[in-house]
């Protein structure tokens, strides 16, 4: 529920209680006094709370120190015709929600961003046409003949006043319609209303927005209900964990019919994380080329009409009983406490709550995996990860906030240095691809933006191998080397880190000698670790047949060993051979196959669990696979998982990629430079997990190259 009240008048609220004044919040419920006097409780969920503006302290702060005869407004400071807080002798101007601009309410000008950004027009104005400056108090006053009396800074007579033009109210109703108070009201027009009013109050935030496109907004999804009752009983129950690349390839490329009402498959989908994430364009979003909201995708919305979705963590698995334990992302009473600064452990809400279980016939495991850092003591304090979106959006902030300390004043020569020092340690293809934004970012926007201080940026690349991007065809290998030493990145090659602390990495270089490299940002890049929930699976099955420590060994149709044909493993947490040279790279491209791999074999035929009694029978009958004693069997003729390598790509800066193409020919094995970069925009762009975000990336590019960069913290 929504309330507004503001100064103990009576208002509606937006649910259907009319006319009352809100006398008290508690933690679920608001108390209300309606305007017969009478009194009532009414529960929520979730309270938001949009009754109006109070004083800034720092206003409030300032106002203090003001002749207090002057001050008189309990709203902000008081300001004169030009904006100049009264009584600071024209030394201090202020506008929008913090200015009073006349005596009394009726006078004064509303707090609105229609009164701020004609204030802040006003102010441009007056400071471009006329040249302020202050004047010393001791001043014989000669120099002011045209200013105020007691003005420091003295405005010229002609100094035009400020003065509002009211161009209109706008609101948004919702369902399409909304309402506008027109600025020229006519006899036969004085607002627009309904659809139209919607329609121009869409028109109007979008124009009115400085460089930003406003997407429509995307329209709530279906809710999805659970199968229940005796036909769900009858399905094959499967669960999926995971929203990302495999688990989305997935449910994307699954026939609906199998898993829709008529289908033999109930589709349950568990996920710490309700939507899809783009990895590959993390280093830009950090970069802040593409925005955040361009490269994610609702889970919602993917799984619309297929199944249902918990937002929730798998916590343990019982591969025996075929059992999940998962655990809650969000528990409001935990929530409450914190931020009320309550200690979590000390409250009576106990761990089952937190918790549900959910059986399944077949699991799908595509949890991914957690970053490696080998145990590198300080890695974990001291670094930033580009794993998730938190992660990115943390390290963009970071590198916001590294810039603005660093074109401070105060800031010496050589912590500035330190300051805009940044140290990638990794060399495959993220670490690359987070010094190639890096560069970008200092060469395009930072050189702009902060003049002062761009000459100050460095960037240093670490990597344990003699080259970058070990994995990629070596006429590329050598291509990003050289590209890097010419765009001034230093590359500290064949070096080892053995040691992070706050401020340096020490390393230590393959002659056995040691330094230390300073910086103020240090992202860690270096691959990827087994996930806990899958160390704990493998626990639980025979140590004979999961001998991988890198994830869960799977047979050629990606069952986990061990699982009895239960559980399927996909993505980074599967290992699909033997030994590191024939098991597949924990890839994108991989994890994608995977998924529609699985796709098509559970939606061409129904699985089905075959209860333990009749496992045997069923390993010698028809239906059973070369496995003895699978629960849930596999028809003979099923064909393996083929991987089909459709080639690598990685953005090197300076508009410069490079693409190692699945095909060789003796003359073009890779494509290079400025064709390269372009090759990676535009499948990186094509690859988009739905029209919509392929539409927003496509759109950043564009706003990017023409606006530039998102420097902001936000
Ligand atoms: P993920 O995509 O990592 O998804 C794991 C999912 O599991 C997430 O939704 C997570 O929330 C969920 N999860 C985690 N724990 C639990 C739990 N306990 N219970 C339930 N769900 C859980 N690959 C390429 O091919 N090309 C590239 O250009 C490329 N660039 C990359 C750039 C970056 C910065 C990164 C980090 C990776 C990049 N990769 C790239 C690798 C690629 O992202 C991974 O190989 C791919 O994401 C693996 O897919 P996945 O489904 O196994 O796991």
């Amino acid at each position: 529920m929504q309330a507004g009240a503001g100064s103990g008048a009576w208002h509606n609220t937006s649910c259907c209680i009319a006319c009352c004044r809100v006398t008290a919040v508690n933690e679920d419920s608001i108390d209300l006094e309606l305007k017969d006097a009478t009194k009532q409780s009414l529960p929520f969920g979730t309270c938001i709370w949009a009754a109006g503006v109070g004083m800034h302290p720092l206003v409030a702060g300032l106002k203090e120190k003001l002749p207090a005869e002057l001050q008189t407004s309990r709203r902000g400071l008081l300001v004169d015709e030009h904006l100049r807080v009264v009584g600071s002798q024209g030394t201090i101007y202020c506008l929008g929600d913090a200015a009073v601009t006349g005596a009394t309410p009726q006078t004064a000008l509303p707090p609105t961003a229609q009164v701020a950004r004609q204030e802040g027009e006003y102010l441009a104005a007056l400071f471009s046409k006329n040249k302020l400056a202050l004047v010393e108090p001791s001043s014989d006053g000669s120099e002011e003949e045209e200013a105020a009396d007691a003005d420091l800074v003295p405005l010229p007579k002609r100094a035009k006043p400020f003065r509002y033009f009211h161009l209109g109210s706008l609101a948004y109703l919702g369902s399409h319609r909304g309402v506008m108070d027109l600025p020229f009201k006519t006899p036969f027009l004085k607002t627009l209303r309904g659809y139209l009013g919607a329609q121009t109050w869409r028109f109007l935030e979008t124009y009115m927005q400085d460089r930003t496109a406003v997407m429509e907004p995307e329209a709530p999804p279906a809710p999805t209900l659970p199968a229940e009752g005796p036909t769900a009983a009858r399905k094959t129950r499967v669960v999926v964990l995971g929203s990302g690349w495999g688990a989305v390839s997935f449910i994307k490329n699954l026939d609906p019919a199998a898993f829709g009402e008529g289908g033999g498959y109930e589709l349950v989908l568990v996920s710490p994380r309700n939507y899809m994430l783009f990895t590959p364009l993390l280093p830009s979003a950090v970069g802040g080329v593409v925005s955040e909201n361009s490269i994610v995708e609702s889970i919602r919305t993917l799984m619309q009409g297929k199944g249902t979705y918990y937002e929730a963590r798998a916590s343990d698995i019982d591969p025996e009983k075929r059992v999940l334990t998962c655990k809650k992302e969000f528990c409001e009473v935990c929530a409450a406490r914190k931020s009320q600064g309550g200690s979590l452990a000390s409250h009576d809400h106990s761990e089952e709550e937190h918790t549900f279980q959910l059986s399944y016939d077949i699991l799908l495991c595509s949890v991914g995996a957690v970053n490696a850092t080998f145990g590198i003591k300080g890695v974990q304090d001291h670094c930033f990860f580009l794993k998730s979106m938190e992660d990115a959006q943390q390290l963009r902030r970071h590198i916001s906030k590294a810039l603005e300390h660093a074109a401070l004043p105060d800031v010496t020569p050589e912590n500035r240095r330190k300051l805009l020092s940044f140290v990638v340690v990794g060399g495959g293809p993220t670490g690359v691809e987070v010094a190639a934004e890096l560069y970008d970012l200092v060469k395009e926007d930072v050189a702009r933006k902060f003049p002062s201080i761009a000459e100050d940026v460095g960037i240093t690349l670490i990597d344990g191998m003699d080259s970058l991007l070990n994995s990629y065809h070596t006429e590329i290998q050598s291509y990003a080397g050289e590209t890097f030493r010419h765009n001034g990145i230093h590359l500290r090659l064949g070096t080892r880190v053995t040691e992070v602390r706050e401020g340096e990495v020490l390393v230590e270089h393959k002659d056995g000698g040691r330094d230390s490299v300073p910086f103020g940002t240090c992202v860690w890049a270096t691959g990827i670790a087994m996930h806990p929930l899958v160390a704990l699976l493998k626990e639980r099955l025979p140590a004979d047949v999961q001998t991988s420590r890198r994830g869960l060994l799977v047979d050629q149709h990606l069952r986990v060993r061990g699982s009895q044909g239960t559980i399927y493993c996909l993505g980074d947490a599967a290992v699909t051979g033997d030994s590191p040279a024939t098991a597949l790279p924990p890839t994108a491209q991989v994890a994608r196959q995977e998924g529609q791999y699985l796709a098509a074999l559970l939606s061409k035929q129904r699985l089905a669990l075959v209860e333990p009694a009749a496992a045997g029978e069923a390993a010698t009958g028809a239906q059973a696979a070369g496995e003895g004693g699978e629960l849930v069997p596999l028809p003979r003729a099923t064909k393996p998982f083929g991987y089909m390598h459709l080639g690598s790509l990685a953005y090197l800066g300076d508009s410069k990629g490079a693409m190692d193409l699945p095909i060789k020919t003796p003359f073009l094995k890779t494509l290079r430079g400025y064709l390269g970069a372009q090759a990676w925009r535009t499948l990186e762009t094509l690859l988009q997990v739905s029209p919509r975000t392929r539409w927003l990336v496509a759109h950043d590019w564009v706003r990017a190259s023409v606006f530039g960069r998102n420097l902001s913290d936000i």
